[in-house]
Protein backbone atom coordinates (compact mmCIF):
# COMPACT_ATOMS: atom_id res chain seq x y z
CA UNK A 1 0.00 0.00 0.00
CA UNK A 2 1.24 3.31 -0.38
CA UNK A 3 2.51 5.51 2.51
CA UNK A 4 0.62 8.30 1.91
CA UNK A 5 -2.47 5.77 1.94
CA UNK A 6 -4.71 6.80 5.36
CA UNK A 7 -5.65 2.78 5.82
CA UNK A 8 -9.00 3.72 7.31
CA UNK A 9 -10.45 5.33 4.17
CA UNK A 10 -9.27 2.66 1.83
CA UNK A 11 -10.27 -1.50 1.40
CA UNK A 12 -6.81 -3.12 2.38
CA UNK A 13 -5.96 -6.72 2.00
CA UNK A 14 -6.80 -7.01 5.77
CA UNK A 15 -10.44 -6.19 5.59
CA UNK A 16 -10.00 -9.20 2.83
CA UNK A 17 -8.68 -11.32 5.60
CA UNK A 18 -11.76 -12.45 7.82
CA UNK A 19 -10.30 -10.84 11.06
CA UNK A 20 -10.95 -7.82 12.87
CA UNK A 21 -10.59 -5.30 9.90
CA UNK A 22 -13.09 -7.76 7.79
CA UNK A 23 -15.65 -7.60 10.35
CA UNK A 24 -15.20 -3.61 10.68
CA UNK A 25 -15.48 -3.67 6.80
CA UNK A 26 -19.00 -5.20 7.43
CA UNK A 27 -19.93 -3.08 9.73
CA UNK A 28 -19.09 -0.01 8.56
CA UNK A 29 -20.32 -0.66 4.87
CA UNK A 30 -22.71 -3.44 4.26
CA UNK A 31 -24.63 -3.71 7.75
CA UNK A 32 -24.61 -0.23 7.82
CA UNK A 33 -26.61 -0.24 4.24
CA UNK A 34 -28.34 -3.96 4.15
CA UNK A 35 -29.61 -4.05 7.36
CA UNK A 36 -33.00 -6.44 7.84
CA UNK A 37 -34.20 -9.21 9.91
CA UNK A 38 -32.85 -12.05 7.39
CA UNK A 39 -29.66 -10.30 7.18
CA UNK A 40 -27.70 -12.24 9.96
CA UNK A 41 -23.74 -12.96 10.79
CA UNK A 42 -24.63 -16.66 10.52
CA UNK A 43 -23.03 -19.18 7.68
CA UNK A 44 -26.68 -18.49 5.85
CA UNK A 45 -29.85 -16.91 5.70
CA UNK A 46 -32.93 -19.21 6.76
CA UNK A 47 -36.05 -17.96 4.72
CA UNK A 48 -39.26 -19.03 4.76
CA UNK A 49 -40.54 -20.68 1.20
CA UNK A 50 -44.57 -20.35 -0.03
CA UNK A 51 -45.99 -22.66 -1.91
CA UNK A 52 -45.09 -22.73 -5.89
CA UNK A 53 -42.46 -22.10 -8.28
CA UNK A 54 -39.27 -19.75 -7.25
CA UNK A 55 -37.00 -18.23 -10.08
CA UNK A 56 -33.05 -17.97 -9.51
CA UNK A 57 -30.53 -16.68 -11.22
CA UNK A 58 -27.50 -15.04 -11.06
CA UNK A 59 -25.27 -12.28 -12.72
CA UNK A 60 -21.42 -10.85 -12.53
CA UNK A 61 -21.24 -7.09 -12.75
CA UNK A 62 -17.45 -5.61 -14.25
CA UNK A 63 -18.81 -2.64 -16.02
CA UNK A 64 -16.16 -0.06 -17.00
CA UNK A 65 -16.27 2.64 -15.33
CA UNK A 66 -17.67 1.57 -11.99
CA UNK A 67 -20.21 4.83 -11.71
CA UNK A 68 -21.43 6.51 -14.35
CA UNK A 69 -24.48 9.31 -15.13
CA UNK A 70 -27.66 7.48 -14.36
CA UNK A 71 -26.27 4.98 -12.08
CA UNK A 72 -23.19 3.10 -11.07
CA UNK A 73 -22.24 -0.52 -10.45
CA UNK A 74 -24.11 -1.28 -7.04
CA UNK A 75 -27.52 -0.14 -8.95
CA UNK A 76 -26.43 -1.74 -12.09
CA UNK A 77 -26.01 -5.09 -9.89
CA UNK A 78 -29.47 -5.40 -8.20
CA UNK A 79 -31.28 -4.03 -11.30
CA UNK A 80 -29.51 -6.77 -13.39
CA UNK A 81 -30.43 -9.45 -10.74
CA UNK A 82 -33.68 -8.36 -10.26
CA UNK A 83 -34.60 -7.85 -13.84
CA UNK A 84 -34.03 -11.46 -14.79
CA UNK A 85 -36.56 -12.46 -12.16
CA UNK A 86 -39.08 -9.92 -13.36
CA UNK A 87 -38.77 -10.49 -17.20
CA UNK A 88 -40.06 -14.80 -15.81
CA UNK A 89 -42.44 -12.88 -14.30
CA UNK A 90 -41.35 -13.42 -11.18
CA UNK A 91 -41.86 -11.16 -7.64
CA UNK A 92 -38.06 -10.94 -6.78
CA UNK A 93 -37.64 -11.53 -3.18
CA UNK A 94 -34.31 -12.22 -2.13
CA UNK A 95 -30.90 -11.46 -3.18
CA UNK A 96 -26.88 -12.30 -2.34
CA UNK A 97 -23.92 -9.95 -2.97
CA UNK A 98 -20.50 -11.37 -3.74
CA UNK A 99 -18.06 -8.75 -3.59
CA UNK A 100 -14.26 -8.91 -5.19
CA UNK A 101 -12.90 -5.28 -3.89
CA UNK A 102 -9.28 -4.13 -5.64
CA UNK A 103 -7.08 -3.00 -2.68
CA UNK A 104 -6.59 0.52 -2.17
CA UNK A 105 -10.75 0.47 -3.30
CA UNK A 106 -11.51 4.17 -1.47
CA UNK A 107 -14.38 3.18 1.69
CA UNK A 108 -16.59 6.41 0.97
CA UNK A 109 -16.94 4.82 -3.12
CA UNK A 110 -17.62 1.71 -1.64
CA UNK A 111 -20.37 2.86 0.89
CA UNK A 112 -21.85 4.97 -2.28
CA UNK A 113 -21.94 1.60 -3.93
CA UNK A 114 -23.55 0.26 -0.90
CA UNK A 115 -26.22 3.04 -0.86
CA UNK A 116 -27.19 2.78 -4.21
CA UNK A 117 -27.87 -1.00 -3.95
CA UNK A 118 -30.05 -0.44 -0.80
CA UNK A 119 -32.29 1.95 -2.62
CA UNK A 120 -32.57 0.07 -5.81
CA UNK A 121 -33.64 -3.09 -3.81
CA UNK A 122 -36.20 -1.07 -1.63
CA UNK A 123 -37.41 -0.07 -4.80
CA UNK A 124 -37.90 -3.51 -5.89
CA UNK A 125 -39.35 -4.99 -2.94
CA UNK A 126 -36.09 -7.45 -2.43
CA UNK A 127 -34.45 -7.96 0.47
CA UNK A 128 -30.27 -8.61 0.81
CA UNK A 129 -29.82 -11.31 2.82
CA UNK A 130 -26.62 -12.73 2.69
CA UNK A 131 -22.87 -11.48 1.04
CA UNK A 132 -19.05 -11.83 0.87
CA UNK A 133 -16.25 -9.97 0.39
CA UNK A 134 -13.20 -10.87 -0.97
CA UNK A 135 -10.01 -8.11 -1.75
CA UNK A 136 -7.82 -8.99 -4.14
CA UNK A 137 -4.13 -7.25 -4.32
CA UNK A 138 -3.80 -4.04 -6.49
CA UNK A 139 -4.12 -4.68 -10.06
CA UNK A 140 -5.33 -8.18 -9.55
CA UNK A 141 -9.07 -6.56 -9.82
CA UNK A 142 -10.00 -3.14 -11.67
CA UNK A 143 -11.79 -1.06 -8.53
CA UNK A 144 -14.55 -3.71 -8.04
CA UNK A 145 -16.78 -6.40 -9.40
CA UNK A 146 -19.65 -7.81 -7.96
CA UNK A 147 -22.20 -10.69 -8.29
CA UNK A 148 -25.60 -11.05 -7.39
CA UNK A 149 -27.83 -14.04 -7.22
CA UNK A 150 -31.58 -13.67 -6.88
CA UNK A 151 -34.68 -15.65 -6.24
CA UNK A 152 -38.26 -14.70 -6.80
CA UNK A 153 -41.94 -15.86 -6.38
CA UNK A 154 -43.19 -16.72 -9.42
CA UNK A 155 -46.99 -15.33 -10.08
CA UNK A 156 -49.49 -17.68 -10.92
CA UNK A 157 -50.83 -18.10 -14.32
CA UNK A 158 -47.76 -16.47 -15.64
CA UNK A 159 -45.37 -18.45 -18.00
CA UNK A 160 -42.93 -16.75 -20.20
CA UNK A 161 -39.83 -18.04 -22.16
CA UNK A 162 -38.09 -17.42 -25.28
CA UNK A 163 -39.42 -20.02 -27.27
CA UNK A 164 -43.25 -18.68 -27.16
CA UNK A 165 -43.32 -16.37 -29.23
CA UNK A 166 -45.97 -16.79 -32.08
CA UNK A 167 -47.24 -15.45 -35.40
CA UNK A 168 -49.59 -12.74 -34.60
CA UNK A 169 -47.45 -11.56 -31.50
CA UNK A 170 -46.61 -7.84 -31.39
CA UNK A 171 -43.45 -6.93 -30.18
CA UNK A 172 -43.21 -4.26 -28.05
CA UNK A 173 -40.55 -2.36 -26.32
CA UNK A 174 -40.47 -0.40 -22.67
CA UNK A 175 -38.72 2.42 -23.72
CA UNK A 176 -36.11 4.27 -25.74
CA UNK A 177 -33.15 2.16 -26.71
CA UNK A 178 -29.47 2.15 -26.25
CA UNK A 179 -29.06 4.32 -23.54
CA UNK A 180 -27.28 2.69 -21.02
CA UNK A 181 -24.48 1.43 -23.89
CA UNK A 182 -24.39 5.00 -25.29
CA UNK A 183 -23.89 6.23 -21.62
CA UNK A 184 -20.41 4.20 -20.94
CA UNK A 185 -19.27 4.75 -24.21
CA UNK A 186 -19.39 8.12 -23.35
CA UNK A 187 -17.96 7.86 -19.64
CA UNK A 188 -15.25 6.12 -21.15
CA UNK A 189 -14.02 9.58 -22.75
CA UNK A 190 -12.40 7.78 -25.65
CA UNK A 191 -14.21 10.10 -27.83
CA UNK A 192 -14.15 13.70 -28.05
CA UNK A 193 -18.25 13.88 -28.51
CA UNK A 194 -20.24 16.06 -25.34
CA UNK A 195 -23.59 14.83 -25.21
CA UNK A 196 -26.23 14.85 -22.46
CA UNK A 197 -26.37 10.90 -22.10
CA UNK A 198 -28.10 8.87 -18.74
CA UNK A 199 -28.40 5.02 -18.42
CA UNK A 200 -31.44 3.74 -18.15
CA UNK A 201 -30.90 1.29 -15.00
CA UNK A 202 -33.59 0.71 -13.37
CA UNK A 203 -35.38 -2.14 -11.31
CA UNK A 204 -38.35 -3.48 -13.49
CA UNK A 205 -40.40 -5.90 -11.16
CA UNK A 206 -43.12 -2.99 -10.75
CA UNK A 207 -42.76 -2.46 -14.89
CA UNK A 208 -43.41 -6.30 -15.15
CA UNK A 209 -46.13 -6.17 -12.58
CA UNK A 210 -48.13 -3.23 -14.21
CA UNK A 211 -47.97 -5.57 -17.68
CA UNK A 212 -49.38 -8.96 -15.86
CA UNK A 213 -52.18 -7.08 -14.18
CA UNK A 214 -53.04 -6.01 -17.57
CA UNK A 215 -52.73 -9.20 -19.12
CA UNK A 216 -51.92 -12.50 -18.03
CA UNK A 217 -51.36 -13.30 -21.98
CA UNK A 218 -48.02 -12.25 -22.52
CA UNK A 219 -45.28 -15.01 -24.00
CA UNK A 220 -41.81 -13.71 -24.07
CA UNK A 221 -40.53 -10.92 -21.54
CA UNK A 222 -36.64 -10.06 -21.91
CA UNK A 223 -34.41 -7.40 -20.91
CA UNK A 224 -32.48 -5.91 -23.35
CA UNK A 225 -29.18 -5.92 -21.48
CA UNK A 226 -25.70 -6.86 -23.68
CA UNK A 227 -26.08 -6.69 -27.21
CA UNK A 228 -29.30 -4.45 -26.89
CA UNK A 229 -32.93 -4.77 -28.47
CA UNK A 230 -31.60 -6.46 -31.66
CA UNK A 231 -30.01 -9.17 -30.23
CA UNK A 232 -32.65 -10.09 -28.15
CA UNK A 233 -34.93 -10.20 -31.12
CA UNK A 234 -32.49 -12.88 -32.84
CA UNK A 235 -32.81 -14.86 -29.60
CA UNK A 236 -36.03 -14.97 -29.91
CA UNK A 237 -36.51 -15.61 -33.45
CA UNK A 238 -34.09 -18.25 -32.93
CA UNK A 239 -35.57 -19.59 -30.05
CA UNK A 240 -39.07 -19.82 -30.97
CA UNK A 241 -38.78 -20.66 -34.63
CA UNK A 242 -40.57 -17.63 -35.97
CA UNK A 243 -39.86 -14.26 -38.14
CA UNK A 244 -39.72 -11.15 -36.73
CA UNK A 245 -40.66 -7.81 -38.77
CA UNK A 246 -39.42 -4.51 -37.54
CA UNK A 247 -40.62 -0.89 -38.52
CA UNK A 248 -37.86 0.82 -37.84
CA UNK A 249 -39.57 3.93 -37.76
CA UNK A 250 -41.80 2.86 -34.64
CA UNK A 251 -38.01 2.25 -32.40
CA UNK A 252 -37.93 4.54 -29.52
CA UNK A 253 -34.71 6.03 -29.63
CA UNK A 254 -33.84 9.56 -27.99
CA UNK A 255 -32.26 12.17 -30.06
CA UNK A 256 -29.10 12.79 -28.07
CA UNK A 257 -28.03 8.73 -28.33
CA UNK A 258 -29.53 8.69 -32.25
CA UNK A 259 -27.00 11.75 -32.29
CA UNK A 260 -23.59 9.55 -31.07
CA UNK A 261 -24.77 6.46 -32.88
CA UNK A 262 -25.13 9.15 -36.11
CA UNK A 263 -21.53 10.58 -35.36
CA UNK A 264 -19.96 6.86 -34.74
CA UNK A 265 -21.63 4.90 -37.02
CA UNK A 266 -23.37 2.87 -34.69
CA UNK A 267 -27.26 0.99 -34.54
CA UNK A 268 -28.99 1.92 -31.69
CA UNK A 269 -30.73 -1.49 -31.47
CA UNK A 270 -27.54 -2.75 -30.55
CA UNK A 271 -26.72 -0.96 -27.76
CA UNK A 272 -27.40 -1.96 -24.25
CA UNK A 273 -30.11 -0.95 -22.16
CA UNK A 274 -30.96 -1.75 -18.61
CA UNK A 275 -33.76 -0.61 -17.73
CA UNK A 276 -35.75 -1.96 -20.93
CA UNK A 277 -37.82 -5.03 -21.56
CA UNK A 278 -38.52 -6.76 -24.92
CA UNK A 279 -42.33 -7.92 -24.57
CA UNK A 280 -44.05 -10.66 -27.23
CA UNK A 281 -47.54 -10.82 -26.23
CA UNK A 282 -50.87 -11.52 -28.98
CA UNK A 283 -52.14 -8.61 -30.88
CA UNK A 284 -55.38 -8.69 -29.09
CA UNK A 285 -53.59 -7.82 -26.24
CA UNK A 286 -51.00 -4.91 -26.79
CA UNK A 287 -53.15 -2.31 -26.55
CA UNK A 288 -53.43 -2.90 -22.78
CA UNK A 289 -50.63 -4.02 -22.24
CA UNK A 290 -48.89 -0.44 -23.29
CA UNK A 291 -51.38 1.44 -21.72
CA UNK A 292 -50.46 -0.02 -18.69
CA UNK A 293 -46.86 0.37 -19.48
CA UNK A 294 -46.90 4.34 -20.28
CA UNK A 295 -48.40 5.07 -16.59
CA UNK A 296 -45.28 3.70 -15.55
CA UNK A 297 -41.82 5.73 -14.40
CA UNK A 298 -39.71 3.51 -16.62
CA UNK A 299 -41.49 2.69 -19.72
CA UNK A 300 -43.79 5.96 -20.83
CA UNK A 301 -42.25 5.43 -24.17
CA UNK A 302 -43.31 2.16 -24.51
CA UNK A 303 -44.16 1.35 -28.53
CA UNK A 304 -44.97 -1.77 -30.65
CA UNK A 305 -41.96 -1.81 -32.78
CA UNK A 306 -43.09 -5.02 -35.09
CA UNK A 307 -45.32 -8.26 -35.46
CA UNK A 308 -44.24 -12.10 -35.02
CA UNK A 309 -44.63 -13.70 -38.64
CA UNK A 310 -44.30 -17.10 -39.88
CA UNK A 311 -42.15 -16.55 -42.26
CA UNK A 312 -38.20 -16.32 -42.65
CA UNK A 313 -38.06 -18.28 -39.17
CA UNK A 314 -35.01 -16.94 -37.24
CA UNK A 315 -34.94 -14.11 -39.07
CA UNK A 316 -35.35 -10.53 -38.22
CA UNK A 317 -36.50 -8.13 -41.09
CA UNK A 318 -36.85 -4.35 -40.86
CA UNK A 319 -38.72 -1.47 -42.73
CA UNK A 320 -36.59 0.94 -43.21
CA UNK A 321 -37.12 4.95 -42.34
CA UNK A 322 -37.91 4.87 -46.52
CA UNK A 323 -39.95 1.99 -46.43
CA UNK A 324 -37.45 -0.45 -48.21
CA UNK A 325 -37.52 -4.33 -46.84
CA UNK A 326 -33.83 -5.06 -45.47
CA UNK A 327 -32.58 -7.83 -42.88
CA UNK A 328 -31.43 -6.63 -39.63
CA UNK A 329 -28.05 -7.31 -39.28
CA UNK A 330 -27.17 -10.28 -37.26
CA UNK A 331 -25.62 -9.61 -33.59
CA UNK A 332 -21.48 -9.35 -34.25
CA UNK A 333 -18.62 -9.65 -31.65
CA UNK A 334 -18.92 -7.69 -28.56
CA UNK A 335 -19.40 -3.71 -29.63
CA UNK A 336 -18.24 -2.83 -26.08
CA UNK A 337 -16.30 -4.93 -23.48
CA UNK A 338 -17.07 -4.37 -19.63
CA UNK A 339 -20.37 -3.00 -20.32
CA UNK A 340 -22.44 -4.41 -17.08
MG1 LIG B 1 -31.71 -11.11 -18.99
Amino acid sequence: MDNNMNSSEFVTLAHGAGGRQTAELIDRVFKAHFSNPDFTGDDAAVLPVDAGKIAFTTDGFIVSPFEFPGGNIGKLSICGTVNDLACMGAKPLYLSCAFVIEEGFPLAKLEEIAAAMKKTADEAGVRIVAGDTKVAGKGQVDHVFITTTGVGQLTEGVRTSGAFARPGDAVIVTGDVGRHGCTILLARNEFEIDADVTSDCAPLWGTVKSMIDASRDIHVIRDATRGGVGTVLYEIADQSKVGIRLNSADVPVAPEVRGVCGMLGLEPLYLACEGRLVVFAPKSEAPAILEALRKGPYSASAAIIGEVVADHPGKVVMTTEIGAQSLLPQPGGELLPRIC
